[in-house]
């Protein structure tokens, strides 16, 4: 495999499961010394001996995205670590209550809002100040297709994976000239534990949304964001791109 990330740090958030597993494994497969980073520590050490069995090099730090402080030290404690931060993958997320707005409790709102959109710009915050250090970088954060279509039930969910995309714009043109590149992803339904527990006609369903007929792999998302993180993708920025098994063509 070619090492694209050879003597350069990535970070993963919510590394510990799915797409973020995915992400930090291909990492190390491109060359990459990679922070792991979940709230969950056995999931996180998981991922890390995945990649230490194929020869890769990886650290665990636990942070809870939700909290500024944890963003701050896993920023630090990365550089005390590897001296430097070349790639971030914001991906910590999580899904919410489903039902209608009307129904939806403040807690879920919040706490939803609170992960998935405020956790990303505490993230980028410190990894950005981080990336000027030592010359520029490339972040990549995970949207949705939910950030720019809607979807009956999830309207907490939804708010926040389209702040995440005007989030990702504003900061490219905010560090354009430091070098440092931001975009965001926004995969279809995704075969993780996020969606694992729908079974029988509810997942056929899910799948018959997308024209593939298929859900997307973690494996899929990973490739996408490694390159658009890699030197191969060096005038990508402030962009939003859909992966998606064709689910927003229709
Ligand atoms: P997952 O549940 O398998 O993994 C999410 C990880 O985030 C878990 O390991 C969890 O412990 C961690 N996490 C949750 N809250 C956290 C917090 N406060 N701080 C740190 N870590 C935290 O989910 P996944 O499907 O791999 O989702 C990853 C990202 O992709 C999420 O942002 C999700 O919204 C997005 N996404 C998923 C799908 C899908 O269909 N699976 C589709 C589009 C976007």
């Amino acid at each position: 495999m070619e090492k694209l990330f050879d003597n350069k740090v990535a970070l993963v958030t919510g590394a510990a499961s799915g797409i973020g597993q995915a992400a930090a494994i291909l990492y190390a497969r491109y060359g990459a010394k990679v922070v792991v980073s979940d709230i969950n520590e056995e999931g996180g050490n998981e991922t890390i001996a995945m990649i230490q069995k194929e020869g890769g090099d990886a650290s665990f730090i636990k942070a809870d995205i939700s909290k500024a402080a944890d963003c701050k030290n896993l920023i630090a404690d990365t550089i005390g670590k590897y001296g430097r931060l070349d790639a971030a993958c914001n991906n910590a997320g999580i899904g919410g209550e489903q039902g209608p707005v009307s129904e939806m409790s403040t807690e879920n709102w919040h706490k939803v809002i609170g992960i998935n959109l405020t956790g990303v710009f505490y993230c980028m915050k410190y990894e950005i100040e981080a990336m000027k250090n030592n010359g520029g970088g490339a972040i990549v954060n995970i949207s949705s297709i939910l950030g720019s279509v809607g979807f009956q039930g999830a309207a907490a969910y939804v708010a926040a994976k389209h702040g995440v995309v005007g989030l990702t714009r504003a900061a490219a043109l905010d560090h354009a000239a430091d070098n440092v590149r931001v975009n965001a992803i926004g995969p279809a339904f995704i075969d993780t534990p996020l969606i694992s527990s729908m079974k029988g006609e509810a997942l056929e369903m899910l799948k018959s949304l997308h024209p593939m007929g298929r859900l997307g792999t973690s494996e899929e998302v990973g490739e996408l964001i490694t390159w658009l993180t890699s030197s191969k993708a060096s005038f990508a920025t402030g962009s939003y791109y859909p992966l998606d098994g064709g689910y927003l063509a229709r």
